[in-house]
């Protein structure tokens, strides 16, 4: 049942993501409109009492915050360009997974229009979108955010704004996924090896895990080394040299237990170029200095 005092919320696009935040949105009691280009995705939320807008125009008319979320920004823009002004006033949301730059773009061309523009990162799938753990990143217009704070709230738990450049959404959604691949591929190299001695994955499993709480203590001093910017990385733990010894052990145990080398190679191999420029003293921290510098492959 629709509760008249929270804001209305229209959604553009129900795929598998749109149809569960719509859904949320109902739940929480938001007044609903929705629109999908094909329309019987729309009929389930009807059901439980969403709005079907015949047109993008009419569903953008019904609320002041839109929330949009299709298969990509070229298609937003199908669907939105043709509206012209109807935007104005409005607060678009953008939960449609693009590039930082595409997100900039979106941003001045929503202000154009004379709406404020939110561009967010869903790191969620849609069967725990309105659940405690669900992350939603946003960046863009703060107004936007302060304004429908609560009615974003609803989508995820972990719903956070994180800066007024429209790009960081997608830069923060991208780092993390980068450290989820990154782990899970050194676990699953790390599983291969001990399959290689006849260990089970899951005995494995709460080393690594545990093994974790050691990575987050090493890498809460080196956010603060690489922050500093002073470029000092003292070797509070272990010099990079260290970390090559033992990542050449690494190395040489998977060419012999017949395990795939691609993962320990490339850390080999960066860990010798921090070396060769001058950080063999310096603690981990200073691989920013690589990471930083596109010519440093
Ligand atoms: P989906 O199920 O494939 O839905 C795609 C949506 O885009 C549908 O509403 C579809 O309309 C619409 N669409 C595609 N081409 C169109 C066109 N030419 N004109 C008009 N509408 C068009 O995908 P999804 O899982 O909902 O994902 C939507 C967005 O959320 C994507 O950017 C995705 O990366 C992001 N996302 C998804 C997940 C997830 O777990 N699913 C997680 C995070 C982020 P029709 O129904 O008419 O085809």
């Amino acid at each position: 049942m629709a509760d008249n005092n929270l804001s209305p919320v229209t959604v553009i696009g129900l795929g598998l993501m749109g149809q569960a935040l719509a859904g949320a949105f109902l739940k929480a009691g938001h007044p609903t409109t929705v629109w999908n280009r094909s329309s019987q995705k729309a009929d389930e939320l009807v059901q439980q009492g969403a709005v079907l807008a015949s047109s993008p125009a009419d569903a953008v008319a019904a609320s002041e915050l839109v929330v949009v979320c299709v298969s990509t920004y070229d298609v937003m823009h199908d669907i939105l360009d043709p509206l012209d002004g109807a935007l104005s006033g409005r607060a678009l949301v953008n939960l449609t997974s693009g590039s930082s730059e595409q997100a900039r773009e979106t941003a001045v061309w929503a202000s154009e229009r004379g709406a404020d523009y939110l561009d967010g990162a869903i790191m969620a799938i849609p069967a725990t979108i309105g659940g405690a753990e669900a992350i939603l990143f946003y960046s863009g217009s703060d107004t936007a955010f302060t304004t429908y704070e609560s009615a974003l709230k609803v989508l995820g738990g972990r719903t956070t704004m994180v800066g007024e450049d429209p790009g960081l959404a997608v830069l923060y959604d991208v780092a993390l996924l980068g450290v989820m691949w990154g782990t899970l591929n050194s676990f699953i190299h790390g599983a291969a090896l001990l399959k290689s001695a006849g260990i089970e994955a899951g005995t494995f499993l709460p080393w690594a895990t545990s093994w974790l709480d050691a990575v987050k203590f090493f890498a809460t001093d080196y956010a603060g080394q690489i922050d500093a910017g002073d470029k000092k990385y003292p070797a509070n733990d272990a010099k990079i040299e260290t970390h090559f010894a033992s990542i050449e052990h690494l190395l040489h145990e998977s060419q012999t237990q017949g395990v795939n080398t691609e993962l320990p190679t490339l850390v080999h191999e960066l860990a010798k170029r921090a070396i060769a420029k001058g950080h063999a003293e310096n603690s981990y921290a200073a691989m920013i200095e690589l990471f930083q510098d596109p010519k440093a492959s």
